[in-house]
């Protein structure tokens, strides 16, 4: 269904079609993006992805259009217009449009964009029985903690997963698992979470990031380290995390049954907790939600 759309400082829908063909994020896959979710038509976490937008940006030396006041006035406006209460917000920013060549001129004037998309987000049922991964090489470049455009390889894992009938795609490299291809990878084993570190292998996700402050709180021990492939074998637990999956159990993984094939006690109390985060995110007014969020744990 068609909604509203934000293209370079104007408000029209996704009707129109606004792209140039010489777009650098049509051409190159020269653009980043985000997607955070929002329920009753309240952001949930946009700040984090803003800094997660933002640090991507300067990354690949594109500029930020926005700062982060104006970032939240457009989504706060994004959402009076939307006919939707719950869904998605996509945002998109390209280094812009310009005759194609891989030179680039310094300071192009960015292509921005932001449109809200309606989500079916997982039902009770679906979050206590989990989802099934298989193992998939990662095929991906060495920069993955920036949220490139370039998603060929996680939509090629992914499509591998569906046609496996999995709903996720876990990508290992070098015999280690990283995370996966749209979504952060934990794993629980004697009471602890283990996931892979940040760095240029994952993205950061923001409720990756959340959880870990979450399970922090409660005293639950977080060791951030690479898994062996191996090591897959051997664990009481496992849950991916995501905007739109939130916190998911892993069912099975290559076919094999994940703990005692019930979501695990861990995973639960994680579960519940990011859902009443979000829940506390949601019912926050307007100027609370955009002056005083509480920061994301670190960067
Ligand atoms: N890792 C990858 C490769 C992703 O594409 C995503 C989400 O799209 C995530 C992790 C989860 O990130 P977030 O929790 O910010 O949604």
């Amino acid at each position: 269904m068609n909604d509203v759309l934000f293209f370079n400082g104007r408000w029209t829908t996704t009707d129109e079609r606004v792209l140039g063909v010489e777009d650098r994020g049509f051409q190159f896959g020269d653009a980043v993006y985000e997607v955070f979710k929002f329920l009753r038509k309240r952001p949930i976490l946009a700040i984090d992805h803003f800094r997660r937008l933002d640090r991507g940006l300067r990354e690949i030396d594109i500029r930020n259009p926005w700062n982060e006041s104006g970032f939240l006035r457009t989504v706060d406006e994004l959402l009076d217009r939307t006919i939707f209460d719950d869904g998605i917000v996509y945002i998109q920013v390209s280094r812009g449009e310009g005759e194609r060549a891989h030179f680039y001129p310094d300071n192009m004037p960015p292509t921005a964009l932001m449109y809200t998309r309606r989500f079916k987000f997982p039902d009770e049922v679906k979050k206590e029985l989990g989802i099934r991964l298989i193992t998939a090489p990662d095929l991906r470049w060495k920069q993955c903690q920036v949220k490139s455009v370039n998603l060929l390889p996680n939509a090629l894992a992914k499509k591998r997963a569906q046609r496996k009938g999995a709903d996720e795609a876990l990508l290992v490299g070098d015999g280690e698992v990283r995370e996966g291809a749209s979504s952060s990878f934990f794993v629980v084993r004697a009471g602890r979470l283990i996931t892979h570190p940040l760095d240029e292998h994952i993205l950061a996700g923001v409720v990756r990031d959340r959880v870990i402050g979450l399970a922090l709180a409660a005293k639950i021990r977080v060791d951030e380290r690479p898994l062996r492939e191996a090591e897959l074998f051997d664990m009481d637990e496992a849950f991916i995390t995501s905007t739109t999956m939130g916190v998911m159990p892993i069912a099975e993984i290559d076919g094999r049954v994940i703990g005692n094939s019930r979501r695990g006690e861990i995973t639960t109390r994680l579960q519940r907790l990011f859902d009443d985060l979000e829940m506390s995110e949601m019912s926050q007014q307007r100027r609370e939600t955009t002056v005083s969020d509480s920061p994301p744990r670190r960067r």
